[in-house]
């Protein structure tokens, strides 16, 4: 199964790809994760990403495709779920002739909608684990009191000045991409407000709809 989880920031991308990966066993192809973990290990590509990131600006393509043709060549071309990616037009129609050259086009672009308001409230209330990646939300999805308070931290990017810039972005450079995959047939639109099972029975039914 190749899929694309596709949406604004806050949509809750990471946390439904994270309950698709523990159900359907499918490796969790995450740009966002992959150039933060960069950032971490201060590689090359983590410092010239860096600065791009904390902005809320996309980091140049140039950079995160080869991250991408990577990692889906070790998935073989199947089993997994791209999240934060594409994320321009152009990053869309190079992943789908890389896809179709190797003759494994993608099942399905889930789009999850939210509205405006909600991704703001997510985005500022939203809290990681910095050593596992997990995403929690303050109010909704606490992080568990197990877990070691000095970890939870606030992504930069979750600023008020960056997420206002990633929204910007998204409008204008990744919100176009619904259209890219929707003229290709293989978008499915997904209502992302409400509780978090709610949302992951809604696209429960849509992986289900491609694996029958
Ligand atoms: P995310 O975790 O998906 O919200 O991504 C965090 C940040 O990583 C974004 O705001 C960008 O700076 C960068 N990033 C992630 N995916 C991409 C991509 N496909 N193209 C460019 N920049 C990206």
């Amino acid at each position: 199964m190749r899929i694309v989880l596709f949406g604004p920031p806050g949509a809750g991308k990471g946390t439904q790809a994270a309950k698709l990966v523990e159900e359907y066993g499918l490796a969790h192809v995450s740009t966002g994760v992959m150039i933060r973990d960069a950032i971490k290990d201060e590689s090359p590509l983590g410092l010239e990403a860096q600065g791009y990131v904390t902005k809320g600006e996309l980091v140049p393509g140039r950079l995160i495709r080869r991250m991408v043709e990577d990692v889906i060549q070790q998935a073989d071309f199947d089993g997994y779920i791209l999240d934060g990616y594409p994320r321009t037009i152009e990053q869309a129609e190079w992943l789908t002739e890389y896809l179709e050259s190797s003759d494994a086009a993608l099942d399905a672009v889930i789009s999850v909608k939210v509205d405006p308001e909600t991704i703001v409230e997510r985005l500022s209330r939203r809290r990681v684990n910095s050593e596992t990646g997990e995403n929690y939300h303050l109010d909704f999805n606490p992080p568990p009191p197990d877990v070691d308070p000095s970890l939870i931290i606030q992504r930069r990017d979750d600023q008020p000045e960056s997420i206002r810039k990633r929204i910007d972005v998204y409008h204008a450079e990744t919100f176009p991409v619904e259209e890219f995959y929707r003229k290709l047939g293989v978008l499915v639109e997904v209502d992302g407000d409400g509780a978090i099972d709610d949302v992951f029975d809604r696209i429960r039914s849509v992986v289900d709809q491609i694996e029958a």
